[in-house]
Order: structure tokens, then C-alpha cells, then sequence
């Protein structure tokens, strides 16, 4: 099980050109573990080899440019990061159709499939660069 997992990381790894090192394989194979967003903290104290917080930041760095992971904003100002799941999101670019959902209870943050097809009618001369929709709830191991 294990094994697969890394080797579904090294795999993703090789698809988006980055070179392997034991930090990047370790780092993506905590989020292919995991079914929530993993905050810079969260990833430290999961890896073992426990490597420098700055060097835990580049990797996620040339994630979020390689279009592997994308960083989610909490309002508590928390930020934290999420596999990418679209086909879409590559080198320098993110194009996402999916919302994020926190647990009141635990905190976690899951990636939800969803559109957020809002109706918004910008009034003449405004533009649009963002639209954030917050959902709430609880998730599977709080909810049982
Ligand atoms: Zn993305
Ligand atoms: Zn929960
Ligand atoms: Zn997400």
C-alpha cells in the first residue's frame, strides 16, 4: 500500500517535469495519504525526516507552479494546501471547478467536487477576479 502510494508520487512527480528528491516524493505522498488540505504545520509533523520548514515552503512553492497542489486562504488566516485533482491545472496556471468544505468540529478542510455557478450581475465597469463560497459542516469521522 505504501509502496503505491510512492509510487503514484513519483510518478506525478515525473508528469509535471520536477525533478525527484525525498522531500517533494515524501511532501506529495502525505497528500495523496490524506483526504483534507494539509497546512505547513500539518505536513511537518506527519514526515518523518522532518526536513526545514523552509524547505517543506519551496517544495510547496514549485507544487503550487507545477499545478500539483493550490493553496487555500482561510478566514482565520490559516493557509493551507490541496491536491489538485483537474486535468487543467499546469505549469503557471489553476483552473479549478471545486469548493472547499471545513469541519466546525476538527477543522479540517476537504476539496469538494461543485460548481459555483453564481448568477453575478458586476455593475458596468467593475471586474471580476474572484469568488470565494465558504462551506461548513461536519466531516465523515466527526459526523458518526
Ligand atoms: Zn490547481
Ligand atoms: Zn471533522
Ligand atoms: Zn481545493
Amino acid at each position: 500500500m505504501i509502496k503505491n502510494i510512492e509510487n503514484r508520487a513519483v510518478k506525478l512527480l515525473k508528469s509535471k517535469g520536477l525533478r525527484l528528491t525525498g522531500t517533494r516524493i515524501e511532501i506529495l505522498q502525505s497528500f495523496l495519504e490524506c483526504s483534507c488540505a494539509l497546512s505547513l504545520r500539518d505536513l511537518n509533523s506527519r514526515m518523518e525526516s522532518k526536513p526545514e520548514r523552509t524547505t517543506i515552503y519551496r517544495t510547496l512553492i514549485s507544487f503550487i507552479n507545477s499545478g500539483l497542489i493550490h493553496e487555500i486562504a482561510e478566514e482565520n488566516g490559516t493557509v493551507k494546501y490541496g491536491l489538485c485533482r483537474e486535468k487543467s491545472c499546469g505549469k503557471g496556471e489553476h483552473h479549478h471547478n471545486h469548493l472547499h468544505f471545513k469541519c466546525d468540529k476538527c477543522g479540517s478542510t476537504f476539496c469538494i467536487e461543485a460548481s459555483a455557478d453564481l448568477n453575478i450581475n458586476l455593475p458596468k465597469g467593475f471586474h471580476l477576479n474572484a469568488v470565494s463560497v465558504s462551506i461548513t459542516g461536519e466531516c465523515e469521522s466527526c459526523s458518526t
